[in-house]
């Protein structure tokens, strides 16, 4: 997998502001957020859409989920929270290394758009 922009900023190669690392990911606020709190975790690994984990990544993924409810607690904002992943150019997905969006501070709508 080529060097994604999210490899860059696991590297320090490129800035960002961090809020929380532990050593399977890292998570950043994201630079055009689409709520009051927008944050995107990233496994360190490079997987580069959640199609392509495998059996070996169960843990990892499981990490995420625990991790992003631990960003949600550090934000305040754990009673009211929205975990997105993009999966594929038609779902919304720009950067292909995968990453959940943890999206707080505003209502959401159901179903999305
Ligand atoms: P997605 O469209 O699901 O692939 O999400 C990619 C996200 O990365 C978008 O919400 C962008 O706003 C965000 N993004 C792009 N460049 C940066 C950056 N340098 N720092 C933080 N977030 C970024």
């Amino acid at each position: 997998m080529a060097d994604t922009l999210f490899a860059k900023i696991i590297d320090r190669q490129i800035p960002a502001d961090i809020v929380y690392e532990d050593d399977l990911c890292l998570a950043f606020r994201d630079i055009n957020p689409q709520a009051p709190a927008h944050v995107l975790l990233v496994p360190k690994k490079p997987i580069d859409m959640l199609a392509s984990a495998q059996a070996e990544d169960q843990a990892l993924l499981g990490h995420l989920l625990l991790a992003a409810g631990q960003i949600a607690r550090q934000l305040k904002v754990e009673s009211a929270f929205r975990v997105v992943i993009n999966n594929g150019e038609s779902s919304g997905q720009s950067v292909f290394h995968l990453h959940l969006h943890i999206l707080a501070g505003r209502p959401f709508r159901w179903p999305p758009g």
